[in-house]
């Protein structure tokens, strides 16, 4: 409940991993929690639903059964060329599949039953501080002492505030598109491959229910030039790795239509915005081929909470909070992102995804280290 003028201790906008975590922590510890999401309960969102086994005692604190969706566990990674040619590698730390229809709608339930006060099918939008901060939403104005922005990738409040990646010119960093589907499909429930065609690759594993999740990224140019036709794209681009054909040709397709999103950005971001903690995509995405995109949301979540905390119980200033975020924010994963921007840049060309997939397969230390590097540990 807010206090007697209305005022939450932390309003949170967006009720993807990151905001529904960071609501589960705070209601835990006894703050007033209210969060808006702009969709309604359970709803497909496009991801390669792959988590980092780093984020598995996490999620089991904030009270989601993982065991209950027998979710498969992932230890070997395997990679296709342009042309097909397969190299593969174990994942030393490994992951589960968990399809964020179930996820996220599980971490709804149990913020409700925390006493989170959930708006859903409310967009914020505008966010400004005075002392303390008002949000602007379609179901009316709220106010409170802390405000934390995990509105995901890009969100009409990027575009408002105007932040930088939304005025960047199209280039090597941004303007992705994202497709993916749920599907059946034999396919070993160890492992995830990445397969690689022109300006893309696309991902398969096992999520619960002996279903697959079967999700991509290629550039916004590959779209245009197959004229915006996602079906054209695929028979005519991602077809031609013969590892993708297969799949294609044969899964059953358990969507009526892909799932698409476009515009994705992997540009630097601020971490605070107009004095709002800024956790999950809306600090800073990391490329999908470094895999952990929702570890680090709700990592980020978890370092977001340590401040609030600390500022709430009036131990610090709203500009150390401000600042001990980003600092903590910085160091746990400029690291990755920098190595997840450098890797990305090196796939996509038939040449230097071959010749780079072939050194990995070499040099399996080298493997090794990158992908450990974009891993992270438990947290
Ligand atoms: C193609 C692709 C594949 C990926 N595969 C993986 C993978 O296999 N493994 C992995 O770990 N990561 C993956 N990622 C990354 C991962 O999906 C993200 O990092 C993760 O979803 C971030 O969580 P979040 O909570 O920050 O944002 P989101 O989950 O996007 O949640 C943001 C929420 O905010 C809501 N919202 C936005 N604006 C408003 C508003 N104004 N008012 C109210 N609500 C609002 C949205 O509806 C949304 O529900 C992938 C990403 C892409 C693009």
């Amino acid at each position: 409940m807010p206090n007697a003028n209305n005022v939450y201790d932390v309003a949170i906008t967006g009720g993807g991993l990151a905001g529904l975590t960071l609501a589960i922590q705070c209601a835990d510890a006894g703050y007033s929690v209210i969060l808006f999401e702009k969709e309604q309960y359970p709803f497909h969102k496009v991801c390669g639903e792959y988590i980092s086994m780093e984020s598995y005692q996490f999620l089991e604190r904030c009270g989601v059964d993982l065991q209950q969706y027998q979710v498969p566990h992932i230890n070997a990674l395997q990679l296709t060329d342009v042309g097909g040619h397969i190299y593969s590698f174990t994942l030393p730390l490994g992951g589960f599949g968990i399809s964020r229809y179930t996820l996220d709608n599980a971490l709804y339930q149990i913020a409700i039953n925390k006493g989170v006060e959930i708006c859903t099918n409310t967009k914020v939008t505008d966010i400004t501080y005075n002392n303390f901060f008002t949000l602007q939403t379609t179901a009316g104005i709220f106010t409170s002492k802390v405000a934390a922005g995990a509105f995901g990738k890009r969100s009409n409040l990027d575009v408002k505030w105007k932040r930088n990646f939304t005025t960047q010119k199209p280039d090597k960093l941004n303007n992705y598109v994202g497709v993916k589907y749920h599907i059946k499909y034999a396919f070993p429930s160890n492992t995830i491959a990445l397969h690689n065609f022109k300006n893309g690759y696309c991902g398969i594993s096992n999520i619960e229910n002996d279903t697959c999740c079967l999700c991509y990224l290629t550039t916004a140019d590959n779209l245009k030039q197959h004229n915006n036709s996602i079906q054209q794209m695929e028979e005519q681009l991602l077809w031609q790795n013969p590892a993708l054909k297969t799949i294609f040709t044969n899964a059953t397709m358990l969507y009526n239509e892909p799932l698409a999103i476009s515009q994705i950005s992997f540009a630097k971001k601020q971490q605070v915005e107009n004095h709002v903690l800024m956790i999950g995509d809306a600090a800073g995405s990391i490329t999908p081929l470094c895999g952990n995109g929702m570890s680090m949301a709700m990592h980020a979540g978890k370092l977001a909470f340590e401040q609030i905390n600390n500022y709430l119980k009036g131990a610090i200033t709203l500009q150390h909070m401000e600042n001990n975020y980003t600092a903590n924010w910085q160091q746990q994963f400029s690291r990755r992102l920098w190595i997840g921007r450098n890797v990305q840049r090196l796939f996509g060309n038939n040449t230097s995804t071959a010749i780079f997939l072939s050194a990995m397969h070499k040099m399996p230390w080298l493997a090794s280290k990158i992908i450990s590097a974009t891993h992270g540990n438990t947290y």
